[in-house]
């Protein structure tokens, strides 16, 4: 696979071992075009960076070596894992973004992607089911990749999971007690940033980031029955 260089400088200066690498992360970068968001991840004034960068035309560029952290994750939970970073690798693809112009993810983007996840999983031994977006993991601050990145399609290719979609129509749910089922759900999967007796005015946010990942279609902040029924299926 053809990779270009295009170094950014922020990392943290210790360096880990590769056996720490479990996850990878998976952004839109959220600026105007590829090259303004490759040099604000180069700037050391922003503080932010990750190891690859995919632009729209399926071109990859390393800029921070697997071996270093990268700053991509931010404040994040996943499991027992505060902070993912020292854990993962961080994957930016170039998309304006919900906050200028979200757009589709071109062909040519998303094969290069998954070319880059196989070889980063093979390479690292990493689980189809620690491939995740940055909204799985910091919920309540982030919507990238998305309801318009095709996680249904990585399934299929083997780098992402996905529920049994057949089984849909046929698996019966209780409707009572919605709430606490769903997120007894969500929380087996590895979603945190909130409490399993308590609402709080953040769930809203956690449906979203759930329903951005596994019913792109239906992105309402509500736990209906199609919402709980996929949580289900998904452990
Ligand atoms: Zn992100």
């Amino acid at each position: 696979m053809l990779l270009k260089v295009n170094k950014s400088l922020n990392f943290s200066s210790k360096t880990r071992s590769l056996r720490d690498i479990r996850y990878l992360i998976i952004h839109y970068s959220g600026m105007q075009s590829g090259r303004v968001s490759m040099d604000r991840l180069k700037n050391s004034k922003s503080k932010v960076s990750c190891h690859y960068f995919i632009e729209r035309n399926g071109s990859i560029f390393r800029m921070v070596k697997d071996n270093k952290i990268a700053w991509h994750a931010g404040k994040s939970k996943w499991k027992d894992l505060k902070n993912l970073n020292k854990h993962s690798i961080g994957i930016e693809i170039q998309n304006k973004g919900h906050f200028i112009n979200y757009q589709n993810f071109p062909k040519k983007q998303i094969s290069s992607l998954i070319k880059l996840i196989k070889l980063l999983m093979k390479k690292y031994k990493i689980k189809k089911e620690n491939i995740l977006g940055h909204s799985d993991i910091a919920p309540l601050r982030k919507l990238d990749p998305g309801e318009k990145f095709p996680w249904n399609f990585l399934s299929k290719k083997g780098v992402a999971i996905w529920y049994p979609q057949n089984k849909l129509k046929t698996h019966n749910t209780e409707l009572k007690n919605m709430r606490k089922f769903f997120f007894r759900n969500i929380y087996k999967i590895g979603y945190r940033f909130f409490s399993l007796s308590k609402k709080s005015n953040k769930d809203r946010k956690i449906i979203m980031a759930f329903q951005r990942r596994f019913l792109p279609k239906e992105v309402n902040g509500k736990i209906t029955e199609k919402t709980l029924k996929i949580s289900q299926l998904l452990t």
